[in-house]
């Protein structure tokens, strides 16, 4: 007889795989299996990130990004400690270098009491103290904020899933889908042979492709993912000491990016960036990979025209300093003037998948999609390795309000 599976998550990022752990841990007769269609977890976002545990500064008092950051922090940080996975709290500084970022960084500093942040004020003088080769009018001190390899956290939950019965299934992707009975057409790269599954419940935590998953099952949103490149470069090594904490720019409030930062990494290196600039291709990393399948769904989506035509400007000095590495240098050098053009060398852009609502609006907080048989993940933009835990243990309880179970829940493992 066919297996049927409890549950089936698609998706081996972060959040898929952080949902099928806590729902193994809960339900540990259950049967779920996770899809992931690369041959290793963690190839798209999770493994493109900047590795920050972010404290949680930016996001709007109430909403699901406050607080599941402010969660995610402790959370992912006993995780690691648990697992002995390498996490430094470094500190972040949010440096002022104008007197309308100073004023911006005035109303960061009230958000971070609005959302139970601790953080300090620096004046110019005490930021060249805590930071020598810093300038800046003044900055804001968060000392909450720690830096990971999130590839590696992603892995240990797997590994952990997997030791509690959870099947991984790599190189199989999601083709097609109905809802009743619950079925997943996945095409296993190797033989490209179509294979046809059961299950009762799915999940999709699918990242740059979240919403071609939420179509195949007819569920009507109003969104589409649209890619945004985050480009970097990497310090050469003499710069590994250049800064004591993590810097960042005061962002511009209307933007949901935070602007090129210098950041400690966890293997001791320094990268600059990421920056923001349209992407061609959802999953190409390559600076000129373009899809003409990924441009051809953009090009008719009218909120990807309103939101370009509405970030115009930036759009098009971002693109430019993509291109023109002095450019790029610039927004580096505006609060750390000692680095030069050779010293920035080649590193791995990542693609971030915002969802875009049809009036053009970014979506700022996360942002989940249901059916009678399925919960889709369609906006988990940065913080969301940070709030992975969270965001899973919030799925495994959306999961058990619809499907009462009848055993006791094990809290989230810490
Ligand atoms: C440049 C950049 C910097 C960032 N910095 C930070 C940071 O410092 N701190 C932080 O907290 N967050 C950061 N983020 C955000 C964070 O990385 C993401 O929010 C998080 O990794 C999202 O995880 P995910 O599991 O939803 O998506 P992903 O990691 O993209 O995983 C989705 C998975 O689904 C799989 N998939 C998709 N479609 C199918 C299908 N049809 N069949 C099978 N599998 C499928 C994909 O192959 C992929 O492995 C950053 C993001 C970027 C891009």
């Amino acid at each position: 007889m066919k297996k049927v599976y409890d549950y089936i998550i698609v998706g081996g990022g972060i959040v898929g795989i952080s949902t099928a752990w806590q729902l193994q841990q809960r339900h540990p007769d259950k049967s779920i299996l996770v899809l992931e269609k690369e041959a290793g977890l963690s190839l798209h976002q999770t493994g493109h990130n900047s590795g920050v545990i972010h404290a949680g500064v930016y996001y709007a008092p109430g909403s699901l990004k406050a607080e599941f950051c402010r969660e995610g922090v402790d959370a992912t940080i006993n995780f690691c400690k648990k697992h002995e996975i390498p996490v430094e709290n470094c500190g972040k500084l949010l440096v002022a270098t104008s007197a309308l970022e100073m004023e911006r960084m005035q109303a960061l500093y009230e958000r971070c009491g609005t959302n139970g942040i601790e953080v300090d004020l620096l004046d110019a003088e005490q930021l060249k103290e805590a930071e020598p080769n810093i300038v800046g009018l003044g900055a804001i001190r968060v000392k909450t904020t720690s830096i990971v390899n999130y590839r590696l956290v992603t892995e240990k939950m797997a590994e952990e899933f997997v030791a509690a019965g959870g099947e991984l299934s790599m190189q199989t992707e999601v083709v097609d889908m109905a809802e009743s009975p619950l079925t997943i057409t996945v095409k296993a790269i190797k033989n490209n042979q179509p294979v046809s599954l059961e299950g009762r419940f799915l999940v999709s935590c699918s990242g740059l492709m979240a919403d071609r998953v939420t179509k195949m099952l007819d569920i009507e949103t109003d969104f589409q993912i649209i890619p945004y490149r985050g480009e970097y470069y990497r310090l050469s090594s003499k710069h590994n000491q250049v800064v004591n904490h993590l810097i960042y720019p005061i962002p511009d409030p209307e933007l949901p990016f935070l602007g090129v930062h210098l950041t400690r990494m966890i293997d001791g290196s320094v990268t600059v960036g990421p920056n923001a600039v349209q992407g061609w291709k959802r999953e190409g990393y390559g600076r000129i990979n373009i899809s003409l399948k990924d441009i051809w769904d953009m090009v008719r989506f009218p909120g990807f025209w309103k939101a370009s035509f509405a970030n115009l400007k930036t759009g098009l000095i971002e693109t430019k300093n993509s291109w023109w590495k002095p450019g790029y240098l610039k927004l580096v050098n505006k609060y750390c003037p000692m680095i030069k053009l050779e010293d920035l060398k080649a590193y791995p852009a990542g693609i971030r998948a915002q969802a875009v609502m049809k009036d053009g609006s970014l979506v700022h907080d996360f942002l989940f999609a249901e059916s009678k048989r399925s919960l889709h993940v369609c906006n988990a933009p940065s913080p969301a390795a940070t709030s992975a835990i969270p965001i899973g243990n919030y799925i495994c309880d959306k999961i058990d309000e619809r499907q009462p179970v009848t055993e006791s829940k094990v809290p989230v493992a810490a």
